[in-house]
């Protein structure tokens, strides 16, 4: 049987139409996409539809050969497609593969608020994750496989992950890789350097400031604090910052997650105990570290130090 395009070819030629006009015409039906609409809907079209509605099919091959070819489309962003309207054929605009990525993509940037953190974190994947036939980074990706497959299942609390270990191992960019997820997932994730986190605090005093901040952080559905214990803290920052924020949390059942190269145990009685001007404070650390250890689990993590050296 005769395709709809080719009759309507042979009706051209019968007609006393100009060059330009039958070319028009050609043009339009010798594309793939005009001729399997022209099949699928030849039922439902008005017998005069491809005459009446030649303007929108020379639109619709335009416009995906102006894409084709790489150059800016009418609409950018948007490829077009044939519709049926009212017997007719119309021309209709929907987001094209990459604007559907990229919208995606950004929505993703959007839930992660990441601050003082290493560039490549953005990119960390859970998948990437070395195991290196090592029991404890076995376990730890286990832990986090867990906490994202659980996380929203149950309406039981889940701590977060304390990771500690020595340094250049992937505790950072394992944090990265869980957020990353959680974020896919529609999680808001919120991960910032702790150590650099402090400075601006005590920066964001003149402004006034510091209260906002604070805030805005403790109310992150999953808060990610990296280092922990890396740079000695002030009463200030270990009691109205740090203490302040995992009250919060603990108050609010958040999960919070740390990485550290102390234990739970050395980040207590080195760290938090003694503040940077030397004075000894073991019961304010402890009230801290209970918070840390209700907000989170200790998973110790080991393997090489990937950094160079
Ligand atoms: P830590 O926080 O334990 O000190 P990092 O997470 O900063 O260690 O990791 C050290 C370096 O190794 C970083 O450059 C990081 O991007 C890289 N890295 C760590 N784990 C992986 C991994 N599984 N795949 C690829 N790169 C990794
Ligand atoms: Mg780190």
């Amino acid at each position: 049987m005769e395709s709809v395009s080719q009759s309507m070819k042979n009706m051209m030629g019968k007609l006393n139409a100009s060059d330009r006009y039958r070319k028009l015409v050609h043009h339009a039906l010798d594309d793939s996409d005009v001729q399997s609409f022209l099949e699928q809907n030849k039922q439902s079209l008005d017998k005069d539809a491809i005459v009446k509605s030649l303007s929108n099919l020379y639109e619709f091959v335009t416009e995906k050969s102006k894409i084709k070819n790489g150059q800016n489309s009418t609409i950018p962003g948007y490829e077009p497609k044939l519709v049926l309207n009212n017997h007719l054929i119309d021309v209709s605009y929907r987001p094209t593969k990459e604007t559907i990525n990229s919208r995606k993509q950004k929505q993703l940037q959007n839930r992660i608020k990441m601050l003082m953190m290493p560039k490549d974190v953005k990119h960390a994947s859970l998948h990437d994750f070395d195991m290196d036939e090592n029991s404890s980074r076995l376990n730890v990706l286990e832990q986090a496989l867990n906490f994202v497959k659980n996380y929203h299942k149950t309406n039981q609390w889940i701590p977060g992950l304390y990771l500690y270990g020595s340094f250049g191992i992937g505790k950072t960019y394992l944090l990265g890789a869980i957020a990353n997820k959680l974020a896919e997932n529609g999680v808001d994730v919120t991960m910032l350097h702790f150590p650099s986190f402090a400075v601006e605090m005590k920066n964001s005093i003149g402004n006034n400031n510091v209260a906002d901040k604070v805030d805005a952080i403790k109310k992150s559905s999953i808060l990610m604090l990296d280092d922990i214990g890396a740079d000695s803290m002030s009463s200030w920052v270990r009691d109205d910052i740090l203490g302040v924020i995992l009250e919060w949390r603990m108050q609010n059942h958040l999960p919070t997650f740390f990485s550290s190269n102390f234990s739970m145990e050395k980040l207590e009685k080195e760290h938090l105990s003694v503040n940077n001007r030397g004075d000894d404070e073991p019961l304010k650390a402890k009230r801290i570290m209970q918070r840390i250890r209700f907000l989170s689990k200790e998973c110790l993590m080991t393997g090489d130090n990937r950094r160079p050296q």
